[in-house]
């Protein structure tokens, strides 16, 4: 068995990719499934949710993607069970120009992760805020689709036809099974009328991609990250639990045909 790929992306920041692909692997690291984090965002952000300091990693993927090291060598525990992570550090910054220069520069991500696919059953790739060669290398990567965040905000659709577009474009060069896996509403505040409206525009825009699961604006799920902590192990009776736990049960629907009911207990790893 090799591992569902799917990566998060959205060339804007701030939609909540890296929460969105953060707490739905620790919901399914938490129902035994095996999961990957893999960090293509130079800003490092879901490698320091994770709690883990990028400053002192030996290896990191930006020696994956740039010197041909094996992505197994790279791959570090967290504190959970069955989550691990394949870390970014500041250096990925520079990758893109370097990657620029080397042969089958979009493939560079899907050829390490086929080392390590057969040790998981799930790998989420959280892209950075832009549609550069990284964005690619997970765009074509990624076996089982793209899962887009949208934040439930005005002019939520700006911007998303360049997304489409390069996904299109991946589909017809690089990668012919890239599909629309997801769309997620996040940070829907629900004493808005603007919100409601938002879900509806996404809605009709993705009639069959968008989940059912709206995710609330939440201040657990912006505080748990600066503490090295998932929502689950932070807060898992908040709201924000609650609703990326829906997520993850209406994930596992959707791509199992399973239905899951999932505990937050015993996840820490010691
Ligand atoms: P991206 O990866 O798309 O740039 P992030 O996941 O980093 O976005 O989210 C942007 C900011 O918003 C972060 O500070 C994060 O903690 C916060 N955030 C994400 N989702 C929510 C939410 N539902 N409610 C409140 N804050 C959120
Ligand atoms: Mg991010």
């Amino acid at each position: 068995m090799t591992a569902r790929i799917y990566c998060f992306a959205n060339q804007k920041g701030g939609v909540a990719k890296t929460t969105t692909a953060v707490n739905l692997g620790a919901y399914l690291a938490a129902s035994g499934r095996r999961v990957l984090l893999v960090d293509t965002d130079p800003q490092s952000n879901a490698t320091t949710s994770l709690g883990i300091n990028p400053r002192t990693l030996s290896i990191s993927l930006y020696d994956v993607l740039i010197d041909g090291r094996p992505a197994q060598d790279a791959l570090t525990l967290t504190a959970w069970m069955n989550l691990d992570l394949l870390p970014a550090s500041t250096d990925l910054a520079g990758a893109e120009v370097e990657m620029a220069g080397m042969m089958a520069r979009e493939r560079l991500l899907a050829r390490s992760l086929a080392s390590v696919s057969n040790k998981y059953d799930y790998i989420f790739i959280d892209e950075p805020p832009s549609l550069g060669l990284l964005t690619i290398n997970g765009l074509t990567a990624a076996t089982h689709g793209v899962i887009i965040p949208v934040q439930c905000e005005y002019l939520a659709l700006e911007g998303l036809s360049l997304l489409l577009n390069t996904i299109r474009q991946v589909r017809e060069i690089l990668n012919d099974r890239l599909v629309i896996a997801g769309v997620v509403l996040t940070m829907y505040d629900a004493r808005t009328n603007l919100g409601q409206e938002v879900v509806e525009d996404v809605r009709r825009f993705f009639p069959n991609e968008v989940y059912q699961t709206i995710i609330p604006r939440n201040v657990r799920l912006s505080e748990a990250p600066s503490h090295g902590q998932t929502i689950l192990s932070y807060a898992p009776m908040s709201a924000g639990a609650m609703a990326y736990q829906a997520l993850a049960q209406e994930f596992l629907q959707r791509v199992e045909g399973v239905h899951t009911t999932i505990s937050p207990s015993s996840q820490q790893r010691v």
